[in-house]
């Protein structure tokens, strides 16, 4: 099909960013988007369910209780914090903020898929540095990617789809080899997930080095994945020209609300995180005691290179009742979901060695 307008080249040059897996069967277990398992908490629930009266209202355009809560547990000013439409729309906001046509971004690849979708969307260009065999940041490559046309170098820790998380080491020792002029951000979607030595300190990070963002969100770890809504943290003075570049109104009130209401039941949501953490560890010593090579996983997922027979396995496990997300030639990211949902994976893996 041809669009009556033609577009601008890239948008049909570019891959659509291709969602998890939906299933007719609604038993399945859904294992393709990293989604929390667990349903709303009841708390949570019920205060989105108030603000339902107030639809008829524009939400708070600068999120403004949402912000001074997160700005008070990041112990910065209200004014270093930018939320908006979930922490992809945020990285959107972060490259219209910086780059221009033919400016340089450095990620590392494979990685989020969003990346490059978004670099080139902005005209930019994306500078793919190949992850390690055991699908960590190549950090020395990275640094010698950039080059005077390089404005933001992404780092995604812990790394989505590989699961490997850098660590605060290795982060200042790379942050030292970046001119002080690029930004980097620091995509942080599975922080909470992290339980690793040395782990990544953003805040420590933040305080000594202004050429910095923190991405999070609430679409994982708090299980708001629906309402979209995610956040920068860094400076003031790089806050303001993301902030200009934000969709107006970009966090509804429903996702205000439910933001807060996370952030006040965050005890409890913590205790989800432990337990998706615990069957973490369980099924990344299964696969391995069944024989099969896992990266070191910090996020959610867990990574298997499948390669040449990747679709035909996806597929295979969407029949058996498991949809995960098949990257064609390379490997499937399986969500960790519940206990149940884990068994069969571990059931499924054995069959596909
Ligand atoms: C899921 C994810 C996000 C968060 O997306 P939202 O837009 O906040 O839902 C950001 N970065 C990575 C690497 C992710 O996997």
């Amino acid at each position: 099909m041809t669009s009556p307008v033609p577009f601008r080249a890239v948008v049909d040059s570019l891959p659509a960013y291709v969602p998890g897996a939906r299933g007719a069967d609604p038993d399945a277990h859904k294992l393709s988007s990293n989604e929390n398992p667990f349903p709303p908490l009841a708390s949570v629930r019920a205060a989105v369910e108030r603000a339902a009266s107030e639809l008829h209202r524009y939400p708070d355009m600068f999120a403004t209780a949402l912000g001074e809560a997160l700005a008070a547990r990041h112990g910065v000013d209200p004014s270093g914090i930018v939320a908006s439409t979930g922490s992809v729309a945020v990285l959107g906001h972060v490259l219209q903020a910086f780059c221009d046509a033919g400016d340089e971004v450095v990620h590392a690849w494979r990685s989020f898929e969003a990346y490059p979708i978004l670099v080139q969307l902005q005209g930019a260009v994306s500078v793919r540095v190949p992850v390690t065999a055991d699908g960590r940041h190549d950090l020395d490559a990275m640094a010698a990617a950039i080059s005077p046309r390089t404005r933001v170098v992404l780092l995604c820790t812990p790394n989505n789809p590989t699961g490997p998380a850098l660590t605060h080491t290795e982060v200042l020792s790379f942050l030292d080899r970046v001119p002080p002029t690029v930004l980097v951000v620091l995509d942080e979607a599975y922080v909470e997930f992290v339980r690793q030595d040395d782990p990544l300190r953003s805040g420590a990070v933040l305080a000594a080095y202004p050429n910095v963002v923190v991405l999070r969100t609430f679409s994982k770890a708090y299980g708001l994945a629906a309402l979209r809504v995610g956040y920068a943290v860094t400076s003031p003075d790089i806050a303001r020209g993301i902030r200009t570049a934000s969709t107006p109104f970009g966090v509804n009130h429903l996702a205000q609300v439910g933001a807060l209401a996370s952030l006040d039941a965050e005890d409890e949501l913590l205790e989800r995180v432990d337990a998706v953490v615990a069957e973490r560890t369980r099924v990344l010593a299964g696969l391995r005691a069944q024989g099969w090579t896992v990266p070191e996983s910090q996020g959610n997922f867990v990574w298997l290179e499948t390669g040449a027979r990747t679709t035909e396995i996806a597929v295979e496990a969407a029949a058996a009742g498991v949809l995960v997300r098949p990257f064609a030639g390379e490997g499937i990211r399986i969500t960790i979901g519940t206990p149940e949902a884990d068994d069969r994976v571990l059931e499924l893996a054995a069959g596909w060695l």
